[in-house]
């Protein structure tokens, strides 16, 4: 059951936040300006949040839920999204993308370190590179980034030695930044075509691309509008948020001990043993899985990590020792 709450703005400002009082507010604006509006549920905390502030907000019950699955969730995820349907009385519509995670990595190739590393490595691969010393990219971005002129963070030498480790060690599998494009951003884009606005659980906070977003709200000529609710919420307007409207997150969180959920065992989260780690306590048929569908990227990335920590011990030596002739 949902406790009813006032949610006037003194109120708000009062008991919670003003982060939280100016967002109730902005986005009972943003819903009133629209009319098909689509409210994209992960099952995260963040989402969760979101999710009471629109059904509170939603009047006129505008708001359709939907959640993505792509073929590699928890448990505990899917058991949260049955307890919001009970909890808010709603119905939150499952979408099965047509080439789900497992389907995709098999096709396409495993993601490896970054969905950047893995979109140059991918098409290096595409293009028959060995990755020898001396040999020659065949395409331009890729070439950029192996030669380290791409400027910024677009360059191999941003992920100390991977070069020389990709090398001395060439990739013997498939890798592809593919997955996602086919598990979440397909779906993702398609349902988005049936609503003018779409709300997503997304914080600046949480660093990644999303801190490079400058607004809560983007008006997107042709797609849907996106609206971000608690894009401005730090971790106290969470827990106040919380507090007040007594919000609870998936035992992911309270049992797993996750800080955040997500694809299970992603090999882009450089700390993926230590999930795996959890996931084998837990819900150990999905750790399998996860070892089955990543297995090659999990073993190249701890043999990166290896030759990492190898050739920085090495160099250091060596400053040692020249500093020791001094
Ligand atoms: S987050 Fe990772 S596992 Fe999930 S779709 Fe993207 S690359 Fe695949």
């Amino acid at each position: 059951m949902v406790e009813d709450k006032p949610i006037d703005f003194t109120t708000l400002l009062q008991m919670t936040t003003e982060t939280i009082a100016l967002a109730f507010k902005r986005t009972e604006r943003i819903l009133a300006s629209h009319s098909k509006i689509g409210c994209s549920v992960s099952g995260g905390a963040d989402s969760d949040i979101m999710l009471d502030m629109l059904y509170r907000l939603d009047k006129d019950k505008k708001v359709e839920y939907y959640y993505i699955d792509t073929g590699l969730e928890m448990q505990a995820t899917k058991d949260h999204i049955e307890f919001l349907k009970k909890k808010y009385g709603i119905e939150i519509k499952t979408i099965k993308p047509k080439v789900p995670i497992p389907l995709a990595v098999k096709k396409y190739g495993v993601p490896f370190m970054s969905k950047d590393v893995s979109r140059f490595v991918g098409t290096m691969q595409n293009h028959n590179f060995g990755f020898g010393e001396n040999e020659k990219v065949k395409t331009i971005r890729a070439r950029m980034w192996w030669n380290n002129e791409s400027g910024g963070m677009f360059n191999v030498d941003t992920k100390p030695f991977l070069k020389e480790y990709m090398i001395d060690n060439p990739p013997n599998y498939a890798i592809s930044e593919k997955c996602c494009f086919y598990a979440k951003k397909q779906p993702a884009h398609e349902i988005e075509k049936n609503y003018d606005l779409v709300c997503i659980g997304l914080r600046k906070g949480e660093g990644g691309v999303r801190a490079s977003k400058k607004s809560c709200f983007e008006e997107c000529g042709k797609g849907a509008d996106k609206h971000y609710p608690v894009f401005w919420f730090l971790e106290a307007d969470k827990k106040a948020y919380c507090n007040y409207f007594g919000v609870t997150h998936s035992r992911a969180y309270t049992e797993y001990g996750f800080k955040r959920t997500g694809c299970a065992g992603c090999p882009f989260n450089s700390k993926f043993d230590k999930d795996l780690e959890v996931l084998r306590k837990h819900e150990p048929k999905l750790a399998k899985a996860a070892e089955n569908i990543f297995g090659d990227s999990y073993e190249y990335s701890r043999g990166y990590k290896k030759f990492r920590f190898d050739m920085k011990h090495k160099n250091q030596m060596r400053l040692f020792e020249s500093e020791g002739e001094k």
